[in-house]
């Protein structure tokens, strides 16, 4: 079952094509890994899934088109930078947190027990229960992350999309990161979108690499991306080492 099918999307900014002709399905339960250069688009094509920006083309979410699709409700995103997160709004992490469930509920949007308790197990889940009363903007870029992170999956959404979400953690955070990301993808059936930089860590747990660079590049297994020319253009010589590992 596609869970996202996508045809002749093309994005423009003020005439500028920043993306055009992008045609691809995604099952439900990929995990794909979208990488490119800097402006290559990988944002924008996000940002167009989720109806943030004016596209040309088609998109469907199960079979449906994007309108008739409640994405709030089957969606978890983690945006690209953090500096919408007001650092001095006197919020703790977990209301933070709570905040995520608000997308699914009908009026009047009050919180329930279930919330709370949603909210407990999903930063259970990512070690950031000792964090719950602590106001949000003295934490860590680390910690702030992985609380967004939180706030993404509070709802359970079939679909999870992360725009470059390690940049600002330590090695040892990132990898924490990936292995949560991995254990949702695995175990709970989770499909994940993933734009990323850090290749070595996409490649071993993504089913799919995504290469766009204004348009459609490449889009196959990490295996089959190894193997295509168009690795050797965006890598050149360090292909080997990142290959070779796998
Ligand atoms: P990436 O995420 O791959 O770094 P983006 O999708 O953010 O790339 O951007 C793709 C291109 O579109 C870039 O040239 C960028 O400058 C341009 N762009 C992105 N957002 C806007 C915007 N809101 N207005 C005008 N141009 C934009
Ligand atoms: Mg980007």
């Amino acid at each position: 079952m596609k869970i996202i099918e996508v045809k002749n999307l093309s994005v423009k900014y003020r005439g500028i094509d920043a993306l055009s002709n992008v045609t691809l399905g995604i099952d439900s339960g990929d995990y794909i890994g979208i990488v490119g250069p800097n402006g290559s688009g990988k944002t924008t094509f996000i940002r167009a899934l989720l109806g943030l920006v004016p596209f040309g083309g088609e998109i469907y979410f199960q079979g449906k088109s994007f309108s008739d699709f409640f994405a709030g409700k089957h969606v978890g995103y983690l945006p690209q930078r953090m500096s919408f997160l007001d650092q001095s709004f006197p919020a703790t992490a977990e209301e933070i947190v709570l905040s995520g469930v608000y997308c699914c509920k009908r009026f009047p949007k009050r919180l329930e027990k279930e919330d709370y308790a949603a909210a407990e197990k999903v930063m259970e889940l990512l070690g950031i229960t000792p964090l719950k009363e602590r106001s949000i903007g003295r934490l860590s870029g680390g910690q702030q992350q992985r609380i967004l992170l939180a706030r993404a999956l509070v709802h359970e959404p079939e679909l999870l999309i992360l725009d470059e979400p390690t940049v600002a953690l330590d090695p040892q955070s990132s990898g924490a990161f990936y292995a949560t990301v991995q254990r949702l993808n695995k175990e709970k059936g989770t499909t994940v979108l993933l734009v990323s930089h850090d290749i070595g860590s996409v490649g071993n747990y993504a089913s799919k690499m995504l290469y766009l660079d204004r348009g459609l590049i490449f889009y196959g297994t990490f295996e089959e991306f190894c193997k295509s020319p168009k690795m050797t253009d965006y890598f050149g010589v360090g292909q080997h080492l990142i290959c070779h590992r796998h």
